[in-house]
């Protein structure tokens, strides 16, 4: 007679659709068994540290990031993703306590090495993106000395900046506040993922100055435009990421 343990053995192997695609929570050997099982895609999101006026907290891109990250390798069905680089090139904001800034020539040996290190564990395609504007080119940049060398390494920027399009056309046709910092786009997407409200400071939200950080307007932010926004980039990103490893 099998035991109920045997037979729960037995099925572990369907299990393993339910498992995490983030490589941080998984053990060495689930790793290899998911790219052996054809988790064949790396996704290396890089997010920033970096100020978000007095309303939003510093580490928004690195929430946003983390999110996007696991909604794209969950979508595509065949990638794991690796932990958010949370330091980026952030230039102008450094004069804001907390901001980190990393140069582009840094920024870019990170990336390049965890690139090398899923080529190394077995990835096929490793794909390179930022929730940032600052180091988008070091990243193309990377992509480009790198694929071809072990695997196809893909730089994709729809996430960031096609999405960013949509985003822009979206708020213009409602007559809505386009920004370029911690306004109603990156406000509305942190709202939408603070269910703990850690993040956002309401009674702060102001539209911004030279002096505040903010170059937009917040106050008409929701987690319902977030939602939206985010969907926008994850298909994006989504069917980008669809059409560089389908290109072989
Ligand atoms: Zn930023």
């Amino acid at each position: 007679m099998p035991s109920v343990l045997s037979l729960v053995l037995a099925f572990l192997p369907g299990l393993a659709l339910a498992q995490s695609v983030f490589i941080a929570d998984l053990t060495w050997p689930e790793v290899k068994q998911a790219i052996a099982s054809g988790k064949t895609t790396a996704i290396y999101f890089a997010g920033s540290t970096e100020q978000n006026g007095p309303h939003m907290a510093l580490g928004k891109h690195n929430v946003i990031a983390g999110y996007l990250a696991g909604r794209i390798a969950e979508e595509l069905g065949n990638a794991l993703a690796y932990p958010v680089l949370p330091f980026a090139p952030t230039g102008g904001h450094l004069k804001f306590p907390g901001t980190v800034n990393l140069s582009d020539q840094t920024f870019g040996a990170v990336a390049q090495e965890v690139a090398q290190s899923a080529i190394a564990a077995g990835f096929k395609h490793v794909v390179l993106m930022g929730e940032h504007g600052g180091g988008q080119d070091a990243l193309r940049q990377v992509a480009k000395a790198l694929d071809g060398r072990g695997a196809r390494v893909h730089y994709v920027a729809d996430a960031y900046s096609k999405a960013q399009d949509e985003i822009r056309a979206y708020l213009l046709t409602r007559k809505l506040p386009v920004g370029e910092h911690a306004g109603i786009e990156d406000t509305s997407e942190l709202m939408f993922l603070d269910r703990e409200q850690k993040w956002i400071r309401r009674d702060k939200l102001a539209r911004g100055d030279a002096k505040s950080g903010v170059d937009g307007d917040p106050r008409l932010a929701s987690a319902e435009l977030g939602k939206m926004f985010l969907d926008i980039k994850i298909a994006a990103g989504v069917a980008q990421i669809k059409h560089r490893v389908g290109k072989r």
